[in-house]
Order: C-alpha cells, then sequence, then structure tokens
C-alpha cells in the first residue's frame, strides 16, 4: 500500500451537507474522486440535484441529492435513513451547511443570532448525532475505521474578523471547535473520529458578494495573509478527503487551519 492509497475512500459512503455550491460542492467532489458515494443533502432541491448529476457523470461515483434543512431534525434523520438505504451505509459525515449575518452587536436581533448558531453548531450536532448512530453500529478496527465526522469552522474561531461585523458566526465557529472536541472523546471508543477544518477567506458567494459591496475588503484581508490570496473550494477539499480517509487515522479531536497564514502574525 502507498501513501496515496491510505487516502482513498472506495467503499465508503459520504454525506456533506450544503454540498450543492461552494465549498460543500467542491469537497462533494473530492471524496467521490477519491472513491466515496456520496449524499449531498441541503435546502435547494434543484441545485442537489445539479450537482450530483455532474459529480457523477465526472467521477462514477454514485451521487445523490436529497432536500434537507438542518435546523430541522427530523429531515436530518430522514437524510441518513436514504443515505443508509440507497446507498448502503454511512462513514463520512461532512457538516458543512453554514450562514453568516452580518449586523452590528448592538443592532442584530436574538432571532438572528440564534439562527446563525441554529445552522452553524445545533445543524452539525442533529447530523452528528443521527450519522453517528449509524457509524457506532459500524464495524470499527481500532483505528478509526468505524466513521469520521469532519466540521466546517473557520479560523474565526481563533481570531476576530476585521471590518466586518459577524459575533454569532464568530461564537458559532468557536462552539463548533469545542463540539468537535468534546465529541471526538466521547466517541472515541466508538471507533468514531471527530475533527473540524478552520479555513480563512475562501472565495464563495458570501465572500463574493461582500467584495461586490466593498470591493476594498480584499486587500484589507489579503495583507493579512502569508500567501497573499484567498483560498477557492478546491483548495480546503482535500483537508477533508484527508480527515475522512484512514490516512489521518491518528487524529482526533482537531480543528486544523487551512488560511494561507492569516493567524500567524
Ligand atoms: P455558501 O453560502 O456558498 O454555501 C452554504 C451552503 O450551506 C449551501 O450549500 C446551502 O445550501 C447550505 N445551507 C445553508 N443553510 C442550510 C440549512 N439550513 N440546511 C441545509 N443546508 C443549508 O458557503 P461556503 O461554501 O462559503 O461555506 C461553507 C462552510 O464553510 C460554512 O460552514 C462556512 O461557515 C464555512 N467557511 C467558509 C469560509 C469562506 O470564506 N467561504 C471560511 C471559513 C469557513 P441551500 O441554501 O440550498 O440550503
Amino acid at each position: 500500500m502507498t501513501v496515496l492509497d491510505r487516502f482513498r475512500l472506495d467503499g465508503d459512503v459520504a454525506v456533506v451537507t450544503g454540498g450543492n455550491r461552494g465549498i460543500g460542492r467542491a469537497i462533494a467532489q473530492a471524496l467521490a474522486e477519491a472513491g466515496a458515494d456520496v449524499a449531498i443533502g441541503n435546502r435547494d432541491a434543484e441545485s442537489g440535484r445539479r450537482a450530483a448529476d455532474e459529480i457523477a457523470a465526472d467521477t462514477g461515483a454514485d451521487v445523490r441529492a436529497y432536500e434537507v434543512d438542518v435546523t430541522d431534525e427530523a429531515q436530518v434523520e430522514a437524510l441518513v435513513e436514504a443515505t443508509v438505504a440507497d446507498l448502503g451505509g454511512l462513514d463520512v459525515l461532512v457538516n458543512n451547511a453554514g450562514i453568516t449575518i452580518h449586523a452590528p452587536a448592538e443592532e442584530m436581533t436574538v432571532e438572528q443570532f440564534q439562527r446563525v448558531l441554529d445552522v452553524n453548531v445545533t445543524g452539525a450536532f442533529r447530523c452528528a448525532k443521527h450519522a453517528g448512530r449509524v457509524m457506532i453500529e459500524n464495524p470499527g478496527d481500532g483505528r478509526g475505521g468505524a466513521g469520521s465526522v469532519v466540521t466546517l469552522s473557520s479560523m474565526s474561531a481563533r481570531v476576530a474578523n476585521y471590518p466586518q461585523h459577524q459575533v454569532a458566526y464568530n461564537a458559532s465557529k468557536g462552539a463548533v471547535d469545542a463540539f468537535t472536541r468534546q465529541l471526538a472523546s466521547e466517541w472515541a471508543e466508538h471507533d468514531v473520529r471527530v475533527n473540524a477544518v478552520a479555513p480563512g477567506y475562501v472565495r464563495t458567494d458570501p465572500v463574493d458578494e461582500a467584495l461586490a459591496e466593498d470591493p476594498e475588503l480584499e486587500a484589507l484581508w489579503t495583507d493579512e495573509m502569508l500567501l497573499s490570496e484567498m483560498a477557492r473550494p478546491e483548495d480546503v477539499a482535500p483537508l477533508v478527503v484527508y480527515l475522512a480517509s484512514e490516512a489521518s487515522w491518528y487524529v482526533t479531536g482537531a480543528s486544523l487551519l487551512i488560511d494561507g497564514g492569516y493567524t500567524v502574525r
């Protein structure tokens, strides 16, 4: 077995929430390229189906799309059940679905704050709870073989963002890191690993929309990066393949930064 073989996911089934676009789309593609069959779960049925069809045609993997809102536990449970029924199991969960609401804290409503936490944190919990029930029943091998949970955190778990106002988002990502550590501790005995990836700025719709409103943000942000440019979704996806695969069997409870060196200084 070569080192690259250890990154293969042949025979595995992965769920990627928000796999229809942005970072989640790139993750779904990368997991399929590595050999996994993939279930994409998001709210917009049309873009989910389109992404699934394109990834399946490109990779030969079995890729399905399911309509799901991660703020609804019954829908999350149904996604897990459908994945197991249609694809034959569940080995990898990528909690990628996430939202941001930009508002000064003194003007943000409690409902807005709670909405961000409901998607980014409680959504990840709902998915992990139901996917984890399947993983815990999977045959383990003492090397994390029963399952891998990967949640999208952010460098915003560790540093303040400037100049935008996003107190709920940063609170949610800090919670993702704590959730990840605790769940890793609780599920180690079930041979399930739990990790997070923490990107810096990645060129997806929310970032492009912010730049369209204020083009000067790009220079403000990239000046802080050692690598001088924002990431693309495809730059984040390989780290998720690593965390999903046996190559990372000794990694659990971690939140791995992938931020172009933004947080170094
Ligand atoms: P996008 O806004 O491009 O995509 C968000 C995804 O989440 C969409 O697929 C959306 O699909 C899905 N989604 C949103 N709400 C729900 C919901 N209630 N139920 C199910 N799916 C939902 O975001 P990005 O690709 O930029 O971000 C993906 C993840 O990466 C997020 O967790 C984000 O916080 C994190 N991240 C992003 C960074 C960046 O700079 N872009 C930096 C650091 C972290 P639909 O609307 O169809 O439901």
